[in-house]
């Protein structure tokens, strides 16, 4: 696979800086995890802004190709708006002294052709439009929930916020119980019906801004919780398991009605997302060993907050 990683000393990122700043409207080193932006310096000195907030939206990018660099270790390249200006953006994923970081490079695009799309339209329309172009990526095209890369390049970040306001949060892994003898008995268009239909509950169960549902895979699903410890969790994937056990699809003559099982994982302290993740899931498969259409849920302890 090709890598654009590169070790870099600080030196070097202090000539390339430079040189880039004459080609580029803006040049910045930023850590994607944590959202910080880095001033440049003798060594790389965390400033008070977050790269977000260049954006003016107010949020988390939810299309983050910064994370995406660095999980992919590839460059790539995307557009934004701030509210004023159009921008490309590159992004190069760098190691500097052993510190993963990405360089963001920023180039004013109002005038070129590859944005005569917006030309004419107003703010809200044009943070509209990318919005929708830039959630393609990180949308399931079935279930029009969040997908596995969303999953990737989000939860770190949740993680990590979580742990610096010593806050709790919870994932749910939701997983169809029998999925395959729907498929079975009633062919895989009802089954994908199913899907569709399961995702809407987990959606009717969580709140819209704060948390999301993401499918893993297959017909699992996860969902991330803001803020909630281990009794709202389970309070909240308790709703999804009586919602799903009541909900009926008619589909060709026939009513298909089936149950779900669910791991859920309270998480204490900074733990990686693989470890939150096989927690939940050692849950789930629990839910699953005790029958089926079950809830288990637990607390984990990870490691250090630093
Ligand atoms: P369990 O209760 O243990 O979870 O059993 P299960 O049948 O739900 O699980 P299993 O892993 O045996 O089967 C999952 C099935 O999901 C097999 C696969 O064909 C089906 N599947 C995966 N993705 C899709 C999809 O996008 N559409 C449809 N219709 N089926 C899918
Ligand atoms: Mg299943
Ligand atoms: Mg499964």
């Amino acid at each position: 696979m090709r890598s654009d990683s590169v070790n870099l000393k600080i030196d070097n990122i202090m000539e390339g800086i430079g040189f880039l700043s004459h080609i580029y409207d803006a040049v910045r080193l930023v850590d994607p995890v944590a959202k910080k932006v880095y001033d440049i310096g003798d060594n790389p000195v965390e400033s008070e802004s977050k790269c977000y907030e260049f954006w003016n939206t107010g949020q988390v990018c939810k299309n983050c190709t910064s994370m995406r660099a660095i999980k992919e270790n590839k460059t790539f390249i995307k557009i934004e708006y701030n509210g004023e200006r159009v921008y490309m953006v590159t992004v190069v994923p760098l190691q500097v002294e052993g510190r993963i970081f990405v360089a963001e490079l920023l180039k004013e695009a109002s005038d070129s052709n590859l944005v005569d799309e917006f030309l004419g339209k107003g703010k809200s329309e044009i943070y509209g439009m990318l919005e929708r172009k830039n959630l393609l990526l990180v949308k399931d095209e079935l279930t029009k929930v969040y997908n596995r890369r969303y999953i990737n390049e989000r939860l770190p970040y949740e993680i990590m916020s979580a742990c610096e306001k010593g806050e709790e949060i919870s994932i749910i892994m939701a997983d169809i119980d029998k999925f395959k003898s729907i498929n079975d008995n009633y062919g895989h268009i009802a089954g994908d019906k199913v899907l569709e239909a399961f995702a809407g509950v987990l959606e009717g169960c969580v709140r819209k801004d704060l948390d999301w549902v993401a499918r893993y895979g297959g017909e699992e699903f996860i969902v991330f919780l803001k803020g909630a410890g281990c009794d709202k969790a389970h309070e909240v994937a308790e709703c999804m398991r009586k919602s799903a056990e009541g909900f009926s699809l008619e589909y060709d003559g026939n009513d298909i009605s089936f149950t779900s099982s669910f791991g859920v994982c309270t998480l204490l302290k900074n733990l990686s997302l693989e470890k939150l993740i096989a927690a939940a899931d050692r849950n789930l498969y629990a839910a699953k060993n005790a029958g089926r259409n079950k809830v288990v849920s637990s607390e984990y302890e990870g490691g250090d907050c630093n």
